[in-house]
Protein backbone atom coordinates (compact mmCIF):
# COMPACT_ATOMS: atom_id res chain seq x y z
CA UNK A 1 0.00 0.00 0.00
CA UNK A 2 1.40 3.37 -1.32
CA UNK A 3 1.74 5.98 1.60
CA UNK A 4 0.50 9.55 1.05
CA UNK A 5 1.62 12.83 2.98
CA UNK A 6 -1.50 15.31 2.76
CA UNK A 7 -0.91 19.14 2.37
CA UNK A 8 -3.96 21.00 3.24
CA UNK A 9 -4.92 24.60 3.07
CA UNK A 10 -4.00 26.19 7.10
CA UNK A 11 -7.23 28.78 6.50
CA UNK A 12 -9.65 25.55 6.27
CA UNK A 13 -8.06 24.12 9.31
CA UNK A 14 -10.95 25.83 11.67
CA UNK A 15 -13.93 25.04 9.51
CA UNK A 16 -12.69 21.23 8.76
CA UNK A 17 -11.60 18.32 10.19
CA UNK A 18 -10.13 16.38 7.07
CA UNK A 19 -12.76 13.70 7.40
CA UNK A 20 -13.22 13.14 3.51
CA UNK A 21 -9.85 12.62 2.62
CA UNK A 22 -8.96 10.07 5.34
CA UNK A 23 -12.51 8.35 3.43
CA UNK A 24 -11.64 8.44 0.14
CA UNK A 25 -7.58 7.51 1.21
CA UNK A 26 -8.51 4.36 2.88
CA UNK A 27 -11.18 2.88 -0.20
CA UNK A 28 -9.38 4.34 -2.88
CA UNK A 29 -11.66 6.58 -4.78
CA UNK A 30 -11.93 9.68 -6.37
CA UNK A 31 -8.35 11.12 -6.57
CA UNK A 32 -7.14 7.63 -5.69
CA UNK A 33 -8.98 5.47 -8.37
CA UNK A 34 -5.55 5.15 -9.93
CA UNK A 35 -3.37 4.34 -7.09
CA UNK A 36 -5.98 2.05 -5.11
CA UNK A 37 -6.49 1.97 -1.12
CA UNK A 38 -3.62 4.18 0.29
CA UNK A 39 -1.80 4.89 3.75
CA UNK A 40 -2.58 8.73 5.18
CA UNK A 41 0.89 8.67 7.01
CA UNK A 42 1.52 12.59 7.31
CA UNK A 43 -1.14 15.40 6.99
CA UNK A 44 0.15 19.21 7.51
CA UNK A 45 -0.62 22.76 6.76
CA UNK A 46 0.47 24.83 3.62
CA UNK A 47 1.85 27.30 6.92
CA UNK A 48 -0.72 30.14 6.13
CA UNK A 49 -0.62 32.61 3.36
CA UNK A 50 1.46 32.24 0.94
CA UNK A 51 2.29 28.90 1.00
CA UNK A 52 5.88 28.76 1.16
CA UNK A 53 6.19 26.57 3.89
CA UNK A 54 4.54 24.04 1.75
CA UNK A 55 7.59 23.09 0.34
CA UNK A 56 9.86 22.56 3.27
CA UNK A 57 7.11 20.62 4.78
CA UNK A 58 6.91 18.08 1.63
CA UNK A 59 10.23 17.74 1.84
CA UNK A 60 10.02 16.50 4.97
CA UNK A 61 7.02 14.35 4.12
CA UNK A 62 9.59 12.38 1.10
CA UNK A 63 12.20 11.90 3.65
CA UNK A 64 9.68 10.42 5.78
CA UNK A 65 9.36 8.26 3.15
CA UNK A 66 5.90 9.56 1.21
CA UNK A 67 5.19 7.82 -2.26
CA UNK A 68 2.68 10.37 -3.01
CA UNK A 69 2.15 14.25 -1.96
CA UNK A 70 -1.55 15.18 -2.86
CA UNK A 71 -3.16 18.49 -2.52
CA UNK A 72 -6.05 18.65 -0.38
CA UNK A 73 -8.94 19.37 -2.19
CA UNK A 74 -9.22 22.57 -0.15
CA UNK A 75 -6.47 23.93 -2.01
CA UNK A 76 -7.09 23.65 -5.49
CA UNK A 77 -10.85 23.06 -5.22
CA UNK A 78 -11.73 25.51 -2.24
CA UNK A 79 -13.77 23.18 -0.60
CA UNK A 80 -15.78 23.31 1.57
CA UNK A 81 -16.75 26.87 0.87
CA UNK A 82 -16.12 26.99 -2.91
CA UNK A 83 -12.84 29.35 -2.02
CA UNK A 84 -9.60 28.16 -3.94
CA UNK A 85 -6.39 29.06 -3.06
CA UNK A 86 -5.03 32.15 -5.18
CA UNK A 87 -1.71 30.58 -4.82
CA UNK A 88 -1.93 26.88 -5.77
CA UNK A 89 -0.41 26.68 -9.21
CA UNK A 90 2.89 28.55 -7.56
CA UNK A 91 3.13 26.40 -4.42
CA UNK A 92 2.39 22.75 -6.87
CA UNK A 93 4.76 23.99 -9.10
CA UNK A 94 7.65 25.16 -6.25
CA UNK A 95 6.80 21.68 -4.37
CA UNK A 96 7.63 19.58 -7.61
CA UNK A 97 10.60 21.11 -8.24
CA UNK A 98 11.83 20.50 -4.90
CA UNK A 99 10.72 17.26 -4.31
CA UNK A 100 11.37 15.82 -8.28
CA UNK A 101 9.39 13.35 -10.53
CA UNK A 102 9.91 10.85 -8.52
CA UNK A 103 7.09 11.25 -6.20
CA UNK A 104 3.74 11.43 -7.53
CA UNK A 105 1.90 14.76 -6.94
CA UNK A 106 -2.04 14.62 -6.63
CA UNK A 107 -4.08 17.85 -7.16
CA UNK A 108 -6.44 17.35 -5.37
CA UNK A 109 -7.97 13.96 -2.96
CA UNK A 110 -11.66 14.75 -3.45
S1 LIG B 1 -1.65 29.81 0.76
FE1 LIG B 1 -3.51 28.95 -0.08
S2 LIG B 1 -3.61 26.93 0.85
FE2 LIG B 1 -2.27 28.16 2.14
S3 LIG B 1 -3.54 29.17 3.71
FE3 LIG B 1 -3.37 30.58 1.97
S4 LIG B 1 -5.24 30.13 0.77
FE4 LIG B 1 -4.87 28.35 2.10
Amino acid sequence: MKKVGIIRCQQTEDMCPGTSDFKVAASGKLAFESTGPVEIVAFVSCGGCPGKRAVSRAQMMVDRGVDIIAFASCISKGNPIGFPCPHFEEIKKAVSRKIGSEIEILDYTH
